[in-house]
């Protein structure tokens, strides 16, 4: 009998093994100790994997033959499976990785002058339906594991060319794909840790946002434990209106969410909260809408995005005018409101906010009457 037990193990089926990617370092550590390995393995896999890309043990080649052999037996390091790859005229890349049970999940890459964007999913679907968006009419189908979630930017570096500097094609990271990720929170924290630290993607805070439509006590949760940089998708200046636009409200309304909201920004030295508004033609986009917004915001930590309506197919809402929207910004400002205007991007190709579906549209056609019913009636 060899004097190493594990090499006794008998070979797993890969669906069985641990995939690395979704390991931040204190995990790591435990599944090295496991194994009779030293903790600095956990940074040597973490460079590996995520800086230098390797999806193979064998490219591993500081570690030994048996280690490697070792590892084969128990982890693998495995990537979210494309489906399908487009590319927008404007340079937006929408990725669609498969999710199992014919679902998926979509992924955006912005480029820009100054920065690499990636918006990424958290879910497969959403539970939140908010009665203006793709993802939400889909339904929830299951939360996505931190190493789907990760495994997104993984990816978009593997593929995408290096920046001028040499630096990844990713430089800030937005969690404003699919799914609410607020909700999805036990996947989610570990994902955030493996976007800061030095040893996989180093991102700093401020390059990282979390969308949320308002989970209040995971907002609360978020401030102590990680602190990135946080964006609320507020939408409306009253409870009446925001009940019927994002449903979650019913459950925390907009005063405790908007305690949240500062509680949070004193954690993190008054740092901005990002305020989403979307424009909706007649709906919430009158000069009244924005004075009452202002009202709620003045002298706080707080900026407003305005986000022109992306429709999508059988959608009820339309978006507001250029000209209602740039008259909304100027009323903000006017009562000393930072505020300003999300350009759209890759909407050629459905990757614009809230356009983000997967491949389930039979789903979407079966919910559309239901929400024609709730738009007629609002
Ligand atoms: N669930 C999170 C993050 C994903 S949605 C959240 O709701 O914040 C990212 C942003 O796109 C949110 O502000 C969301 O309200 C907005 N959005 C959803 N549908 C949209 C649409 N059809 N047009 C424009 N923005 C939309
Ligand atoms: Fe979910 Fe966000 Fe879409 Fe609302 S806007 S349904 S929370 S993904």
């Amino acid at each position: 009998m060899s004097e190493d037990p594990l090499s006794e193990l008998p070979m797993r089926p890969d669906t069985e093994k641990v995939n690395l990617i979704g390991l931040p370092q204190a995990a790591l550590e435990n599944f090295f100790a496991g194994i009779g390995e030293k903790p600095f393995r956990a940074r040597q896999m973490l460079q590996w994997i995520h800086q230098r890309n390797a999806d193979d043990f064998d490219a591993m080649t500081d570690l030994s033959k048996g280690l490697r052999a070792k590892l084969g037996d128990s982890a693998v390091i495995r990537l979210p499976a494309l489906l399908s790859e487009q590319a927008s005229k404007d340079g937006t890349i929408k990725w669609l990785f498969e999710s199992g049970a014919g679902q998926a999940v979509e992924t955006v890459f912005i480029p820009e002058l100054a920065r690499g964007t990636l918006c990424i999913s958290s879910q497969v679907g959403c539970a939140l339906d908010c009665a203006f968006c793709a993802t939400g009419a889909q339904g929830f189908n299951r939360n996505l594991s931190t190493a789907e979630i990760v495994g997104q930017v993984n990816y978009a570096n593997r593929v995408l060319p290096s920046r001028p500097n040499g630096k990844p094609a990713v430089t800030n990271v937005v969690f404003m794909g699919m799914g609410e990720p607020l909700a999805n929170y036990r996947n989610l924290l570990p994902a955030l840790d493996l976007l800061l630290s030095d040893f996989s993607y180093g991102l700093s805070r401020r390059r990282i946002t979390v969308s949320t439509s308002g989970i209040v006590p995971q907002i609360h949760k978020l401030g102590d434990d990680c602190n990135v940089s946080l964006a609320v998708s507020l939408h409306a200046p009253n409870d009446e209106l925001r009940n019927y636009l994002v449903p979650i409200n019913r459950i925390h309304p907009i005063s405790e969410l908007l305690d949240a909201c500062w509680a949070y920004a004193a954690k993190r030295a008054n740092r901005f909260i990002t305020f989403e508004y979307v424009m909706l033609r007649n709906i919430n986009d009158s000069i009244e809408h924005a004075h009452e917004l202002a009202n709620l915001l003045r002298d706080k930590p707080a900026k407003v995005n305005l986000i022109p309506f992306n429709p999508f197919s059988g959608n009820e809402f339309r978006r507001s005018d250029s000209k209602v929207i740039s008259a909304f910004q100027a009323a903000m400002r006017e009562q000393g409101i930072v505020s300003t205007t999300r350009k759209t991007r890759g909407d050629d190709i459905s990757a614009a906010c809230g356009q983000l579906a997967g491949k389930v549209s039979d789903r979407i056609r079966n919910r559309l009457s239901e929400k024609q019913t709730k738009v007629a009636t609002a």
